[in-house]
């Protein structure tokens, strides 16, 4: 089977307060706009969201989110919107509370893990509740694997419905605490992937230092890239990433290097079973 070209998911802003680390970390909504547009005229075909408040806290208001979403919509004509129902900074009960704005996907981790500072909870409750939810918005789901559990999670979240067959899956790695950035684990969970989601479509997200090492990996295995300031905030050691474009330019670099396409959004909406924007 011919490989897909890359689809380059830009993280524009994460739910850990970072503007002390890097001042481009976007955080209005405006500045948000702002930094994904230009990641997208670099080659991003879908964003990850998370909103903050006028201090710079994580949220969870509705509002934000909608104003990104039009926003976005008119500037980024096609963009894959995917919003964030990750759990650092915000209580179980406001996580899904922008799903029934039907962004086009939304993230689902299928079980909990340590963070570097805290336990990142998902009872398994709770991860049926977000899944129903996504269902009835038609939202997709990109399953959020922290750790090998988490894949037969997501089989079992199959079996019962609650997902469809093609799920879209990211491996995270680099996470202290959780998985290391290894090529051989990533090897090893692919191959599980294959054997109980034969029909699910891949990407992975390296944090701080391996997202580009993660970025390389993944473009010569097939897989889809996460880049941007949410997991990383440096180009090297000695340079801060002067904008998310960066981060996506760097990540087209690697994809010209190993003579992959760069997925438009057209084409990320394809490969992820989107309906068309
Ligand atoms: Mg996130």
């Amino acid at each position: 089977m011919a490989v897909e070209p890359c689809i380059i998911s830009v993280a524009i802003t994460g739910s850990v307060p970072m503007k002390s680390d890097n001042p481009a970390v976007p955080i209005s909504v405006a500045e948000q706009l702002e930094s994904t547009h230009a990641a997208f005229e670099a080659g991003a075909s879908l964003v990850h969201v998370h909103v903050r408040d006028d201090q710079g806290r994580p949220s969870s208001d509705p509002e934000r989110f909608a104003a990104f979403q039009e926003g976005v919509a008119r500037l980024c004509p096609g963009i894959v919107v995917q919003f964030s129902t990750g759990g650092r900074g915000r209580a179980a009960e406001q996580r899904g509370s922008m799903l029934h704005l039907r962004p086009d996907m939304a993230s689902l981790a299928t079980g909990s893990v340590n963070f570097p500072t805290i336990v990142y909870e998902n009872h398994p409750a709770f991860v049926r509740e977000l899944a129903r939810a996504m269902q009835a918005h038609d939202v997709r789901p990109e399953i959020e694997v922290f750790d090998l559990s988490m894949i037969y999670a997501a089989a079992d979240l199959v079996r019962e419905g609650l997902l469809s067959e093609a799920p879209h899956v990211q491996f995270v790695m680099g996470v202290r605490n959780a998985l290391p950035a290894r090529r051989d684990v990533l090897e090893f969970e692919l191959a599980q992937l294959r054997a109980v989601l034969p029909r699910a479509t891949w990407c992975t997200a390296g944090i701080g230092r391996h997202q580009h090492e993660m970025n390389r990996w993944t473009i010569e295995l097939g897989g889809h890239c996460r880049t941007g300031l949410e997991d990383n905030v440096r180009l090297d050691r000695d340079t801060l990433a002067p904008s998310n474009a960066a981060l996506v330019r760097r990540t087209a670099a690697l994809c010209a290097e190993a003579s992959r396409a760069v997925a438009t959004p057209a084409e990320a909406r394809r490969i992820l079973g989107l309906r068309a924007a």
